[in-house]
């Protein structure tokens, strides 16, 4: 098996690793490096670079609260079906991943929010403090807002303006400049469905 030569073979612990609804993550996975992240863990290259945005942004008078950071694939396959029984298979495909496909899954993603809790998981999280702060900043420590607004034929998700996802400083803000969704930027097709 010559698994290296095709992209698909990108490692596990790659902070460039393209996981959607066409690319699930290896189903072994765990990450070996979670570390506390002030509530929540992440993979420690990204739990440093969040600490760091975190209190950039409280110098600057912005308060960013986490919500929600590394899950495991039971924890993702509980939330699922719970979304699952309330709003159905598409409802919940539309919010949540499946199983095995979530970037919260990789120790690289961080749903954030206001200490108030304003507009948590809603669309009018970009317009808050803390949702204006990270969308102008968070490039800089290497985290992009994986679910644009617009491009859920792409993604395979509505707007998230609360989802970061680690991958970088260089890819972030390559990312952030072009304008583009990760998939674009990296070479990867549309995933817009299972
Ligand atoms: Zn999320």
């Amino acid at each position: 098996m010559d698994a290296a030569a095709a992209p698909e073979a990108e490692p596990p612990d790659s902070f460039t690793l393209v996981i959607n609804k066409n690319r699930p993550l290896a189903a072994d996975y765990v990450p070996a490096d979670l570390t506390d992240a002030g509530g929540l863990l992440l993979r420690a290259e990204a739990a440093e670079a969040y600490a760091r945005m975190v209190g950039d942004a409280a110098a600057e008078g912005v308060a960013v609260s986490p919500v929600s950071g590394y899950r495991s694939r039971e924890e993702q396959s509980r939330l699922h079906a719970s979304y699952t029984e309330k709003y159905g298979q598409e409802g919940a495909d539309s919010l949540s991943a499946r199983p095995g496909h979530s970037e919260h899954e990789t120790g690289l993603a961080v749903d954030i929010g206001n200490p108030d809790g304003l507009c948590a998981l809603e669309t009018c999280f970009e317009g808050t403090a803390a949702g204006s702060w990270t969308a102008a900043n968070a490039h800089r420590y290497g985290f992009l807002i994986r679910y644009p607004a617009g491009a859920e034929h792409i993604t395979g998700y509505a707007y998230e303006p609360w989802h970061l996802r680690y991958v970088g400083p260089e890819v972030a803000g390559g990312v952030h400049d072009s304008g583009v969704t990760l998939e674009e930027f990296l070479g990867f097709p549309a995933a817009p469905n299972y």
